[in-house]
C-alpha cells in the first residue's frame, strides 16, 4: 500500500543543504496492516505523513501510494482519495455547521451523485458510531466526537488507507479511547490500512508493527514485543515504554526471571505466577 525508497526530505527554507528532516527512510506498509509510528518531537513523523499524502515532495528518493508516484502532480487527488489523513486538531478539519454536511464535503468534491453521497455519509457516520449526531453542529460535540466526525469525513471518500498524525494528542482520556476504538475497528472490521502516529506508547501495544523514528531516520522496527523490549534504546532516544514493560524490565534488573516482552497486565501476572 505504501512504499518509500531511499527517501530524503529537506525543507525549502533550510539553509544547511546537508540537513535533512528525513534521511534514507525505507518504508513498506502492506495492505491491511496497522502500523504505529513513534518518535519524540521533531523526529520527522509529521514531515513523513505529509510526504505520504503529497503535501510535500521528496528531495531525493521515491514514494509510491497504492502504486501511484506522489511526485506526479496529476495523481495527487487520486492519491489523497486512496490515502486520507486525519490531523491532531479536529477543529481545523471540520468545515461545515452541521455534522452530516461536514462528512458530505469530501464526496461532494469528488462530484458524486447525491444518492451516493447520502449513502456514503450514512455509512461513514455509522462506522464511527456518530449517526445519532448527524444533525448537530460540530461545536456542540466533545473532542473525541469531533475527531470521529473528522474520520467519517475521510471514510466517505472510501480510502484504502488512513494516516493519522497524533489524532488523540488533544483529547481527554475518554476521547482518546473512543478514537482508538474507532481506529481499531476500521483496521479489524473494515480491513483498512492504518498508519497511526502517536506519542502515547499504550496506543502502540496492539499494532501489527511499530516503527521508531529519531532525527529523521527509522531507528527501530518490529512487533510491539520486539520494539518495547529494547527499553534502553528507547530511553536513550527519549521515549517511554508501556508501564508493564518498564516494570518487567525493572524486576529483571533486580534479578527476577521475568520476560522483558510483557506488554499487558495479564501477561505480567501470568509470568509472575509461573515463577518458582
Ligand atoms: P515530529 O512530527 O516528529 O514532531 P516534524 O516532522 O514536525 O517532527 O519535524 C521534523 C523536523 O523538521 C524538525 O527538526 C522540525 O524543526 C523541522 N520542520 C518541521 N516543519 C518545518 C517547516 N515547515 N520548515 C522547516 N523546518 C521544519
Ligand atoms: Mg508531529
Amino acid at each position: 500500500m505504501i512504499k518509500t525508497e531511499n527517501l530524503f526530505f529537506r525543507y525549502d527554507d533550510e539553509k544547511d543543504l546537508d540537513k535533512f528532516a528525513l534521511k534514507n527512510v525505507d518504508l513498506h506498509i502492506k495492505d491491511g496492516e496497522f502500523v504505529v509510528i513513534i518518535g519524540h518531537n521533531g523526529s520527522g513523523k509529521s514531515t513523513l505523513s505529509k510526504l505520504l499524502n503529497g503535501i510535500y515532495y521528496p528531495t531525493k528518493g521515491k514514494i509510491m501510494i497504492d502504486g501511484l508516484d506522489t511526485s506526479d502532480e496529476n495523481l495527487i487527488w487520486e492519491i489523497r482519495k486512496r490515502a486520507g489523513m486525519v490531523f491532531q486538531n479536529p477543529d481545523n478539519q471540520l468545515v461545515a455547521t452541521i455534522v452530516e454536511e461536514d462528512v458530505a464535503f469530501g464526496p461532494e468534491n469528488l462530484g458524486l451523485p447525491s444518492e451516493e453521497i447520502r449513502k456514503r455519509v450514512d455509512e461513514a457516520l455509522e462506522s464511527v458510531k456518530m449517526s445519532a449526531f448527524k444533525r448537530k453542529p460540530p461545536h456542540h460535540l466533545s473532542g473525541g466526537q469531533k475527531q470521529r466526525v473528522a474520520i467519517a469525513g475521510i471514510l466517505a471518500m472510501k480510502p484504502k488507507c488512513i494516516i493519522f498524525d497524533e489524532p488523540t494528542a488533544m483529547l481527554d482520556p475518554s476521547g482518546r479511547k473512543e478514537v482508538m476504538q474507532t481506529i481499531k475497528h476500521l483496521n479489524e472490521t473494515e480491513k483498512m490500512t492504518i498508519v497511526h502516529i502517536t506519542h502515547f506508547m499504550d496506543e502502540a501495544v496492539d499494532a501489527d508493527r511499530i516503527i521508531v523514528m529519531d532525527e529523521g531516520q527509522i531507528v527501530l522496527e518490529g512487533t510491539p514485543k520486539q520494539v518495547f523490549s529494547q527499553v534502553e534504546t528507547l530511553k536513550k532516544i527519549g521515549l517511554d515504554v508501556p508501564q508493564v514493560t518498564l516494570l518487567s524490565f525493572e524486576l529483571k534488573a533486580l534479578g527476577y526471571d521475568v520476560m522483558s516482552e510483557n506488554l499487558t497486565v495479564d501477561e505480567l501476572v501470568n509470568n509472575l505466577c509461573q515463577l518458582k
